[in-house]
């Protein structure tokens, strides 16, 4: 069993260990995530005229590869190189090509894509809520608000925590991104952390440590750092009820 890293210390993104990573696709399961969530996001891109999106938690590439085969032109990014090298590989094994890929850590995005701006920037599969601090989330946003072109659009997916938080864990799985034989659960759940807990087939245990942000608190953020019209989503709908679906999906715009 891989051990979580400590909570509020180290990069986050340290959690993934190459056997992680092996383990990964297992865990988000390609084809029924695809199926619930592909069209919704290359709808929703397309829509605003994007050509050049940037997924900055690339992963193993679900979303990347998916939005490269709809013909965006997709620059992969993720600050575990254990997750890219398997973004790469998975890119290849779908017959889509990156136009770039590089591991980066979002406090440093605008410095490590240096003058790219991109149509629009997703940050999908829980990934934000990895930021244990508030300027550290702060800082981030403002690093991807400077990528995306004035109009750009970033889309940042999470979990419900409000849900979690106030009502307790209980997940329709619907719209849980684990594939078939995965067990997850919270191992820890509290205001400060959310520590979940993957059980595979084979009896493999992972642990990940995720902030368990509340949707208003984004949405502030997103605000703070100069984004406009922030739309929410539910489970990939709106409007929705707040205690009733396991995702929420923000979409917010740069003037
Ligand atoms: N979007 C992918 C998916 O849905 O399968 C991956 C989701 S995984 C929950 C979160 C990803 O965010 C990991 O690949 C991790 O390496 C990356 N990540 C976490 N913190 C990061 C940071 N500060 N900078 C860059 N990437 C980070």
């Amino acid at each position: 069993m891989t051990e979580a890293l400590n909570a509020n210390t180290g990069k986050q993104y340290q959690q993934y260990t190459p056997s992680f990573a092996d383990y990964w696709d297992d865990l988000v399961g390609w084809e029924s995530r695809l199926a619930r969530e592909g069209a919704f996001y290359n709808r929703l891109i397309g829509s605003h005229g994007a050509h050049k999106v940037v997924d900055i938690a690339a992963g193993t590439g679900v979303n990347a590869v998916s939005l490269a085969k709809a013909g965006f032109e997709v620059t992969a990014v993720d600050g575990s190189e254990n997750m890219l090298a398997k973004a790469r590989e998975n890119a290849q094994q779908y017959g889509v090509q990156f136009a770039d890929s590089r591991a980066a850590d979002w406090l440093e995005l605008d410095k490590t894509l240096g003058t790219e701006q991109y149509d629009a920037l997703v940050c999908l599969g829980n990934s934000f809520t990895h930021l244990f601090d508030h300027e550290d989330r702060r800082t981030a946003l403002r690093a991807m608000f400077r990528v995306l072109r004035p109009g750009g659009m970033a889309i940042i997916d999470q979990r419900n925590y409000d849900d979690m938080l106030d009502n307790g864990y209980s997940s329709k799985h619907t719209y849980c991104y684990t594939g078939d034989g995965v067990d997850v659960g919270p191992a820890e759940l509290h205001r400060t952390l959310a520590k979940f807990e993957y059980v595979f087939k084979d009896g493999a245990r992972f642990q990940l440590n995720m902030y368990p942000l509340r949707q208003d608190y984004l949405t502030h953020l997103l605000e703070d750092a100069g984004f406009i019209n922030v739309e929410r989503y539910g489970d990939l709908q709106k409007p929705y009820c707040r205690s009733d679906v396991d995702f929420v999906q923000q979409v917010a715009f740069r003037p």
